[in-house]
């Protein structure tokens, strides 16, 4: 049997692997050797991908209202009734709720439909959960959502600091790339985290911050960058704008201050920047502990100005450096996959990049603001601004944050199609048509890597049942609004191709993103097509950005900027005691359609759980491995009490995967508010006050 190169469905790491259908049915799965994000590795979820490929709980055909009905009838419902919401209240009456699990094609055409043609930028994506906090905070610095750095950066490190981010568990490919370094040439790791993880175990150093403490201890890092004569005074002079009031904010704190709202001693704060300040070569690595905050924005600046007022960007081994959380969040982000950009990094607010978009697309209308976040947008559910909802690859209903609120207010609007590949979640249940998409192992397309890789997902199995793969539904709900020629796509290239032709705007808008030597690409060379970094050089071996000192701003110098901490990070009450942390474990992925599939990955964590000080324990008489009542004004859920001093006194860390099909009371984000990044929009999952008491079954 041959091997088909293809990419890892779950991470953003974006590893190769080389899939090979058996003859009994199974399917053998190795890395890629020749991928140059994993170069043969692969962690057990990757490992596993054979198990997760039954199509035992598939949604095989499409269903109107529970009964199972077809392809034609489906869409044609989906027509008349969007189009019925859009004639009688408007475009913004509608929305798309996507994902960063979808292919770069499949987000392609979404996005056109709704931002072209439909006339609403009410299309928003789960990836506002993961890294909208980091692309506000590349837009700030450089005027582009543009990542510095590259994977073999890490490689090239002296010291990598990692922040509020268990790369051992959530992106462990990179992790063992970065220990490998550390093997061979001695990079030092510091990983600053509340709680104590398994990247925290295998760090140099770990610094147990108060959550919340971020931008207080970059600040203080920049103070002290100041203080050593550390700054890179010609390339400030030269490249960036703001220092002065940067650093007149950061002077506002004082070392008490900072010692209080990091929790950390002047010790570990001076251990800490004295490494970063002579180590030159530092990658600060940052991920959802920095992103999921209600400053989360501010975290990402407070982290860029260190590098920026160092100089120590744009240049081999150093970098701050965002890893993403899902397979193609950064695809998601280069065809304006969120609700307030366009594609190609151009903006919605900008009148002449609304113009050039429309003409691209010969669109009849493209909307003049931003559309609603993916909190705002369930909140219109609820309130009845959104009378059709179109949920495409991805389970909100678990993963949203007041989950219980979210599944009432999909249940609330009008008409609500799902497209999934799984008959039964807390989602779908909701529907009123769902359509049956293919998965992983059965589609061809593209996504793009934390470190802005382009690769191939190549199909090896054949589309079960009445499935069809999601761009194509979304060209044919497309055609049957009337606009066939504009969704007239035959194949996932010719997409790309489209896609790839549309950067030039982009180019000619003086962005970061040209694609454009693979706008004429065809369906043989698009299927031959190796893992390629942007931006897209003849030359692969440096796709460095910001090497010369340039930015995509309008004076081509980066910005640094006056952010301040939060005078009062704490989020608890009398009422509401403990602090909640949420986040992955090793084995599992997201609401767990695909990974529980897979026996040898449900080996690791059997059950939903809650990380609890023995100090906590004790004072509220919870035993070990007893169930606990954990609750907030927003629901309620019953865990195991795992009794650990990994968790600060009065933190609880509990994992997000588990869904209400294997318990009613089982999803960790009906627990969570949905307060909000004011700039990002992204939910505060890793900060939500609850209280704790032993449970006893009746
Ligand atoms: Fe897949 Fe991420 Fe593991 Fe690589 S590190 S095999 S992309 S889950």
């Amino acid at each position: 049997m041959t091997g088909v190169r293809t990419t890892c469905a779950y991470c953003g790491v974006g590893c190769g692997v080389i899939a090979t259908p058996q003859p009994d049915g199974s399917v053998d799965i190795k890395g890629d050797p020749n991928h140059p994000a994993n170069y043969g590795r692969l962690c057990a979820k990757g490992t596993n991908l054979g198990e997760t490929l039954s199509t035992e709980d598939r949604l095989l055909h499409p269903m109107i209202n529970g009964v199972q009905s077809d392809w034609d009838s489906a869409t044609s419902l989906m027509a008349e009734k969007f189009q019925t919401a859009i004639r009688e209240h408007g475009p913004d009456s509608v929305a798309f709720y996507v994902s960063g699990q979808l292919l770069t094609e499949d987000y392609y055409v979404a996005n056109k439909l709704m931002k072209g043609f439909i006339g609403s930028a009410n299309i928003d994506t789960n990836s506002r959960l993961c890294m909208a906090s980091s692309v506000v905070g590349h837009k700030r610095a450089f005027g582009t959502d543009t990542v510095p750095c590259t994977y073999e950066d890490l490689e090239n490190a002296d010291l990598i600091v990692l922040v509020g981010s268990n790369l051992a568990w959530c992106h462990p490919v990179l992790h063992q790339r970065i220990l490998a370094a550390k093997e061979t040439r001695g990079t030092q790791i510091i990983n600053i985290d509340p709680r104590r993880t398994a990247t925290s175990d295998l760090a140099d150093m770990h610094l147990g911050i108060k959550s919340g403490g971020d931008v207080a201890l970059f600040n203080g890092l920049l103070n002290a960058i100041v203080d050593a004569g550390a700054i890179d005074q010609d390339y400030i002079d030269q490249h960036v704008n703001g220092f002065d009031a940067a650093i007149s904010t950061a002077r506002e704190t004082s070392l008490d201050q900072l010692m209080n709202l990091t929790g950390l001693s002047g010790d570990e704060l001076t251990a800490f920047y004295s490494a970063w300040i002579e180590n030159k070569r530092v990658v600060t690595i940052y991920s959802q502990g920095v992103n999921q905050a209600r400053d989360g924005s501010d975290k990402v600046n407070a982290i860029i100005n260190c590098h920026l007022a160092t100089g120590r960007i744009g240049r081999i081994g150093m970098g701050p450096f965002s890893i993403t959380g899902q397979p193609n969040a950064m695809g998601g982000r280069e065809v304006g996959g969120l609700s307030n950009m366009l594609a190609a990094h151009l903006d919605i607010e900008n009148e002449n990049h609304r113009e050039i978009v429309a003409d691209f697309w010969n669109a009849p209308t493209l909307p003049t603001q931003a559309g609603l976040k993916a909190v705002d947008l369930f909140d219109g559910c609820a309130s009845g601004q959104i009378k059709a909802l179109w949920i495409i690859c991805t389970n909100p209903a678990v993963s949203m944050p007041r989950a219980n609120d979210v599944a009432a207010a999909i249940k609330n609007v009008d008409f609500v199609a799902v497209s999934d590949i799984i008959a039964k979640t807390d989602t779908t249940v909701l529907a009123d048509v769902l359509l049956p998409a293919t998965g992983w192992g059965e589609k061809d397309g593209t996504v793009t890597n934390s470190e802005r890789r382009i690769s191939r997902q190549r199909g090896f199995l054949p589309a079960p049942a009445d499935t069809k793969h999601d761009w194509q539904i979304i060209c044919d709900v497309a055609a049957k609004m009337g606009w066939g020629n504009a969704f007239a796509f035959k194949t996932p290239s010719d997409i790309f191709s489209e896609w790839a032709a549309m950067t030039k705007l982009s180019r000619d808008a003086g962005k970061d993103l040209d694609l454009t030597s693979y706008a004429m690409i065809n369906d043989v060379e698009y299927d031959a097509m190796e893992p390629i970094q942007w931006p897209i050089k003849s030359d692969q071996s440096d796709t460095r950005f910001f090497a010369n000192g340039g930015f995509y701003t309008s004076d081509a110098r980066a910005n640094m900027l006056a952010v301040a901490p939060q005078s009062n990070a704490s989020v608890t009450s009398i009422e509401y005691p403990f602090t909640l942390n949420t986040g992955r474990v090793r084995d599992h992925w997201h609401t767990m359609t695909r990974s529980a599939k897979s026996p040898t990955l449900s080996t690791h964590m059997g059950e939903p759980y809650a990380e609890i000080h023995p100090d906590d324990a004790r004072a509220l008489n919870i035993k070990p491995a007893s169930l606990v009542m954990t609750e907030s004004p927003h629901g309620s859920v019953i865990l195991r009490a795992l009794i650990t001093d990994r968790v600060q006194r009065g933190q609880i860390f509990a994992p997000l995967h588990w869904t209400s099909l294997w318990a009613s009371r089982a999803r960790i984000d009906t627990l969570v508010p949905s307060l909000c990044d004011p700039h990002s929009g992204q939910p505060e999952l890793k900060r939500a006050a609850v209280k704790i008491s032993p449970y006893a079954a009746h």
